[in-house]
């Protein structure tokens, strides 16, 4: 059968398979190896290793920062690693290292099953789980990396062991939310949950500059929300719009959307009733390839008057978030994943995307001095959420305990940094070094 294909410059496929989302990314590995499997993985580490090239790791390249692609260094190229296997009955699904999330949906939806994965479906399974994994079902079954049972990883020294709650324990603790430091994870074994196939989207429609009373009862309403249901703000274009995402029966959710009606009137409102696979759809095509990205994240415990307004005032060009955490997420101690910040009640996300390089500047400056509104509400971010944050986005990512036990993990498995093109974990000996 042979190894597995390795793609060079100039090669037919070469430029395909080193594109990921964000088209800012132009970066051009020296060599680009398409794994099937596990022993794809030692392979590819031994080559990078004899021949001295840096790592990067790739499954859905949806890393803004485009940490899949190295330049002039070794991808790992996950993605004909798509696969998913179903057991309905024992409610597992056993999902390779490269799948995308549209792939797990798909699986698990005939047999009105799901777990949680996020909202743009070629989003990767891998660097969404690795980071925590936020999406629709997480107030009621938690966060992605809630829901491993087991991994399957290939780690720096070439290894292939299982991590779970009784093999490698501390690995397994690591993985759940402390991204791609620890290995290459070639298998995840999830959780399965019973959430049939319906959903309602609820969403109302203010002018962002006279919204500041309507979005303080939103926000009431979401932090008082059922599980069921996550509550989400959008403001873009001076309008904002408040509603949540019911999953589950609509006419059990529709009585949460009568409690909107308070907000006031809107200029427009719209109730959608869809199928889960629809709802885990609707954003593929907004959030398509082909366009330049910027973001910036912060986690907030509370959402006061003063973070609405600025909220509210984020510049009309670009595209600010707000989505409820809490429920099952919370429930988790926040020294049992390195996923730590269990407290958060509200995430929030600022974005652009353009076309033309020409704006790359002053969109990237608007996204910034956005999130910088936000900045002195905040408490912490999400790992998955970080762009050009550098050491200082993982120390936000982090409560300091967590922080302090990731890095002694990454001393024993990767104390060389093989995995560094990542939100960085530093082992030790690399303490203090330039930030890659
Ligand atoms: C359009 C869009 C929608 C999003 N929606 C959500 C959302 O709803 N919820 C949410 O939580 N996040 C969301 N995100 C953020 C997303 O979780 C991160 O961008 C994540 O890094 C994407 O993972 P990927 O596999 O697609 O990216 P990649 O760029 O392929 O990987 C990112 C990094 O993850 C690591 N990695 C990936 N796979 C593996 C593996 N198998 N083994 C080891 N390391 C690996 C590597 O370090 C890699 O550099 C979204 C992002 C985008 C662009």
């Amino acid at each position: 059968m042979g190894g597995p294909e390795i793609l060079r410059p100039d090669e037919p496929g070469y430029d395909e398979a080193r594109r990921v989302w964000n088209a800012m990314i132009d970066r051009r590995p020296a060599a680009i190896v398409r794994c099937r499997g596990a022993a794809d993985v030692v392979g590819a580490l031994a080559l990078a290793r004899r021949d001295g090239l840096e790592v990067g790791v790739r499954c859905g390249g949806h890393s803004v920062a485009g940490h899949a692609v190295p330049d002039g260094g070794l991808m790992i190229d996950l993605t004909p690693m798509g696969g998913v296997r179903v057991d309905p009955e024992g409610r597992r699904a056993w999902v390779q290292g490269g799948a995308l999330l549209g792939a797990l949906d798909a699986a698990t939806q005939p047999f009105g099953l799901a777990t949680t994965a996020g909202n743009v479906s070629h989003t990767g399974v891998g660097g969404l789980t690795l980071g925590g994994g936020m999406g629709w079902l997480a107030r009621a079954h938690g966060l992605a990396c809630d829901n491993v049972v087991s991994f399957e990883v290939v780690t720096a020294s070439g290894d292939v062991v299982r991590a779970s709650a009784t093999e490698n324990t501390e690995l397994y603790w690591g993985l759940r939310g402390g991204g791609g430091n620890f290995g290459v994870v070639t298998e995840f074994e999830f959780r399965l949950h019973d959430v049939g196939t319906e959903t309602l989207t609820v969403e109302l429609d203010f002018p962002a500059s006279a919204a500041a009373g309507a979005m303080a009862l939103w926000r009431d309403l979401a932090l008082a929300a059922p599980r069921r249901a996550t509550f989400e703000a959008t403001v873009t274009g001076g309008v904002v719009t408040l509603g949540f995402v019911w999953v589950g029966d609509p006419d059990e959710g529709r009585g949460l959307a009568r409690g909107l009606e308070a907000l006031g009137a809107p200029v427009e409102q719209r109730e959608i009733e869809r199928s889960y696979l629809a709802l885990q759809t609707c954003g593929d095509t907004p959030q398509g390839h082909a366009q330049r990205r910027y973001w910036k994240g912060h986690y907030l415990p509370a959402l006061p008057d003063a973070a609405i307004e600025a909220f509210l005032a984020q510049d009309p060009s670009m595209a600010a978030s707000l989505q409820t955490y809490g429920g099952a997420i919370a429930d988790v101690p926040a020294d049992a994943t390195a996923f730590g910040h269990r407290g958060t009640a509200f995430e929030y996300v600022g974005a652009a995307r353009w076309t033309d390089p020409v704006e790359d500047a002053t969109r990237t400056t608007t996204v910034r001095a956005g999130a910088s509104g936000i900045a002195p509400f905040a408490r912490g971010a999400y790992v998955n959420a970080l762009s050009d944050d550098g050491d200082a986005g993982v120390g936000r990512a982090y409560p300091a305990a967590s922080l302090a036990r990731l890095t002694a993990l990454k001393d024993a498995v990767d104390p060389d940094n093989v995995f560094h093109l990542n939100q960085n974990i530093r082992p030790s000996r690399h303490a203090g070094a330039a930030a890659r």
